[in-house]
């Protein structure tokens, strides 16, 4: 049977990175080395971080005032790297908690210096954005998760209010043209939409960094990773390389339009099959609709289990919503083929 990968995280990746992720544990560029074996200083791998930095920076079309990292310690270790190096005391982080993973942002930025929530759409349990901003006078920085991935909602044009913005990615990274230059620092999870568990990628404006009053120990300092050129300890090497891998594989397919394309075709069709089905409903505002995660519910939930029975004996694999909001959720990442939305919306048509 075929299987439809509809994974929060880890999730899908192409076909083809996986043949030659799975070619070099082998032989790696013709070494003769598998690549979980060669040293993470030698010229093969410096080779691969910079091809991977290259092209990252050529999809956000970034020039030299930003720098391209790849760190461990997941986006949740970016909750607190974040405020551990741009926020003390003198300042104010403004963090939008449109979920999960924002509420996280908020509770370890606490730790570091003083916080103020400046969207809060947990009086509606997050189905919407609430995007009138309100900035304290003496913000240092504006954090907004630009797709929340429990809870299916996505901004689709950022805040622009004079202050440095950071921005957790982790699961629309590269999922359409994006303006970047707007963002001061951007850090992505790579397990969503660009690669394997065990990298994260932090894009950092080098100006933004050097202004805290704290000591910062090494591993957790962006300046030092920076001027190590990630290379600062033994990085994931090779989850880097599934991303550089993935990261070619964006290019070549046609690059950010392309994803946009083909990830607007697959959320239109799911959102319109939702929408002209009683018995299926998304509570998600319109205009604040993801296009990598839809969540949504049947109207008559004594169904449902029923529903993700059907899903399972179909080969659709992790449909199931997050613990805390259940329902339904479909993640649609770059990977993901239109096929398998267009196989999931027809197992819905004749359920309903
Ligand atoms: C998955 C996710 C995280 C957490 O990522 P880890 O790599 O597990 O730490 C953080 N933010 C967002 C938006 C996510 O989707």
């Amino acid at each position: 049977m075929q299987l439809h990968n509809f994974n929060s995280g880890p999730a899908i990746l192409p076909q083809e990175v996986l043949d030659q992720a799975a070619a070099a544990i082998h032989n790696f560029n013709n070494t003769g080395l598998s690549i979980l074996e060669i040293g993470h200083r030698t010229s093969h791998f410096v080779e691969v971080i910079e091809e991977a930095k290259t092209i990252v920076k050529r999809l956000m079309n970034i020039g030299e005032e930003y720098e391209v990292l790849f760190l461990q310690g997941g986006a949740t270790m970016q909750f607190m790297q974040v405020p551990m190096n741009l926020l003390d005391e003198t300042g104010m982080a403004a963090i939008c908690d449109n979920g999960v993973w924002g509420n996280k942002a908020v509770k370890e930025a606490k730790l570091f210096g003083p916080v103020t929530v400046v969207s809060d759409s947990s009086d509606k349990k997050h189905t919407y954005l609430h995007k009138q901003l309100n900035l304290p006078a003496d913000t240092t920085y504006l954090h907004i998760t630009t797709n929340n991935t429990v809870e299916g909602t996505q901004w689709h044009s950022y805040p622009q209010l004079g202050v440095p913005l950071v921005g957790d990615m982790s699961s629309d990274i590269f999922c359409r043209p994006t303006d970047f230059s707007k963002f001061d620092l951007i850090y992505a999870g790579a397990q969503k939409n660009m690669g394997a568990a065990g990298v994260t990628m932090v894009v950092v404006k080098k100006s933004l960094l050097g202004k805290v009053n704290r000591k910062i120990p090494a591993i957790l300092d962006y300046q030092k990773h920076i001027e190590a050129g990630s290379l600062l300890n033994t990085p994931p090497v090779f989850s880097i390389y599934v991303s550089l891998l993935t990261l070619r594989w964006i290019e070549k397919e046609g690059g950010l339009v392309e994803m946009e394309k083909r990830n607007l075709e697959k959320a239109n069709l799911l959102y319109k099959t939702i929408d002209e089905h009683p018995l299926f409903y998304c509570p998600i505002a319109q205009e604040d609709r993801s296009i990598m995660n839809a969540v949504f519910f049947l109207n008559d939930s004594s169904k449902e289990a029923a529903f993700l029975e059907l899903c399972k004996k179909e080969g659709m694999i992790g449909v199931k919503g997050y613990r805390t909001v259940g329902g339904i959720r479909v993640s649609m990442y770059n990977a993901m083929p239109l096929s398998s939305v267009v196989a999931f919306c027809d197992l819905m048509k004749s359920f309903a």
